[in-house]
């Protein structure tokens, strides 16, 4: 498995990519690529349509596959994740019911209106439009999901099983992990921040562990997290080291 945390598309088992964005702070979010055959999902669109069109570029200069993609999974609602489902609104999008529910109350056009409003909101402000500034949030149409779901949903991608969990509500009110069980991958959207602090914008605590140890229980080999370098195999198998496993682990001792 690829550990170079570089901008760009990773392969993380044959046909499937994780798409990182360093250097994983506020914004900088990862998302995935699974194919089988000519069909695909994606993971997750990024924080702005600039960004997002140049991750589908890369994605069909890799495989045909991207040309037409079937179906996009956003992991949670916050913007980094799906303020680019305008440019795959052809797509079936999928999310979780509260997912769905929660997307529709900060769409992008409210960020553009707290940036422009930014040099009036003091030291909060300045704050916003320093983080912000590499995205643009005018003129993105507010993209959401057409088809929801609660708890668990199968899918299938070419021959490829593709399993979608809901977790939250922990980061956010309506998380899910996708899991590819005969490939032992995960993308775990923002229940893991790799190399970065973690945000609860719904929580419980208690939730978020639980999360964890969902993920935990699906033994994964390759776990891509929402922010942050890919998380290792060797590092599930020696737990208690601090790699992929102790990522997860390290997530929780800041929040308890
Ligand atoms: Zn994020």
């Amino acid at each position: 498995m690829p550990t170079a945390y570089e901008k760009g598309l990773h392969e993380v088992a044959d046909g499937v990519w994780a798409y990182l964005q360093p250097d994983g702070g506020w914004g900088w979010s990862n998302a995935g690529l699974v194919t089988g055959g000519d069909a695909s999902l994606l993971v997750d669109t990024l924080f702005d349509l600039r960004l997002t069109a140049e991750m589908l570029e890369v994605m069909r200069r890799v495989t045909p596959a991207a040309e037409d993609i079937g179906t996009v999974v956003n992991t949670h609602a916050n913007g980094d994740h799906c303020y680019g489902n305008a440019l795959v609104a052809g797509s079936e999008i999928v999310s979780t019911a509260r997912c769905a529910e929660e997307m529709g109350q900060l769409p992008a056009s409210t960020m553009a209106a707290m940036m422009r409003a930014a040099p009036s909101l003091g030291r909060a402000g300045e704050f916003l439009a320093r983080i912000f500034a590499p995205f643009s949030f005018d003129d993105v149409p507010l993209t959401l999901p057409s088809r929801t779901f609660e708890d668990r949903l199968d899918l299938r991608v070419g021959d490829r099983h593709v399993s979608l969990i809901e977790v939250g509500p922990a980061h956010t009110a309506g998380d899910a992990v996708v899991h590819l069980p005969a490939e032992g991958v995960v993308f775990t959207g923002d229940i893991l921040f790799h190399g970065g602090h973690p945000i609860v914008w719904a929580g419980p605590v208690a939730n978020w562990i639980a999360a964890c140890d969902r993920i935990l229980d699906l033994e994964p080999a390759v776990v891509v997290p929402g922010h942050g370098p890919l998380a290792g195999p060797r590092s599930i198998d020696a737990q208690g080291t601090p790699d992929a496993l102790g990522v997860i682990l390290s997530i929780r001792r800041p929040l308890l």
